[in-house]
């Protein structure tokens, strides 16, 4: 495809991706995801953290065998791979792990120990933003977990939207959802759920710069804290 043709292809892209999001505003989450599917087929895939498998669970429903994607960055709490591995076994997905061009070792070779305590945002770069544009490259939609009430930065997430820095629709299917929806949908269908979210965690990233909360903070809180730092760039 030559350029004329990718800007032509982006441009539709975008204006279905917009006319959507005003659409299914109100939709609910499976609706939402039942048109992405009718729309992309295989051509959508979902992004998971794998702090839980709401979003994941949701999509196998309106196609089966939907592809998961998880970024494996060599950081990872041992509890987060065992619920990679259980979504693995026991749900109707394709799991997808990405990883980083380099190891751990070799990113410490190269760049010196412990980079995300120094520069958390190459780290990030590195091992997260990286690999997902590659990892993306095949997919012209991507479904993500975001939820409006997370932060005050993912106040004003769309449920369907455009995502310029990868030229592709980007769905947010729980956008609208409240954490008690999600307790809710995952007492409801049973799906699974990272272990340490019963162990004082929020919200789960790499073991570096993941904590615990504390009563009163809010959900994110515990992601990078004491920096000024709190996304990780994918969704910026
Ligand atoms: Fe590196 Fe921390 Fe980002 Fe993980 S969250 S990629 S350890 S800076």
């Amino acid at each position: 495809m030559n350029t004329a043709q990718e800007e032509r292809r982006s441009e539709k892209l975008r204006s279905l991706a917009e006319r959507a999001g005003r659409e299914l505003e109100d939709a609910s989450a499976l609706d939402i995801l039942g048109w992405a599917a009718d729309t992309f087929g295989r051509g959508f895939c979902v992004t998971s953290s794998m702090e839980d498998a709401v979003v994941a669970h949701l999509a196998s429903r309106v196609l089966k065998g939907v592809d998961v994607v998880f970024l494996d960055t060599g950081y990872h709490f041992p509890e987060t791979i065992g619920t990679r591995d259980a979504v693995e076994a026991v749900m109707d997905v394709n799991v997808i792990t990405l990883t980083p061009r380099r190891s751990v070792a070799e990113q410490d070779a190269e760049y010196g120990p412990k980079l995300h305590d120094r520069d958390p945002d190459l780290c990030c770069r590195l091992r997260k933003v990286l690999p997902l544009e590659e990892g993306l490259s095949n997919y012209r939609a991507w479904a993500t977990g975001l939820r409006r009430d997370e932060s005050p930065t993912r106040a004003n997430t769309p449920v369907v939207g455009w995502d310029e820095r990868r030229q592709k629709v980007k769905i947010a299917p729980i956008a609208r959802w409240s954490q008690d929806d999600v307790d809710a949908y995952v007492a409801e269908h049973g799906v699974l759920t990272n272990p340490l979210l019963m162990d004082g965690y929020t919200s789960i990233g790499c073991a570096p710069c993941t904590r615990r909360v504390l009563a009163g903070e809010d959900m994110r809180a515990g992601r990078w804290a004491g920096r000024a730092k709190t996304e990780c760039g994918l969704h910026e």
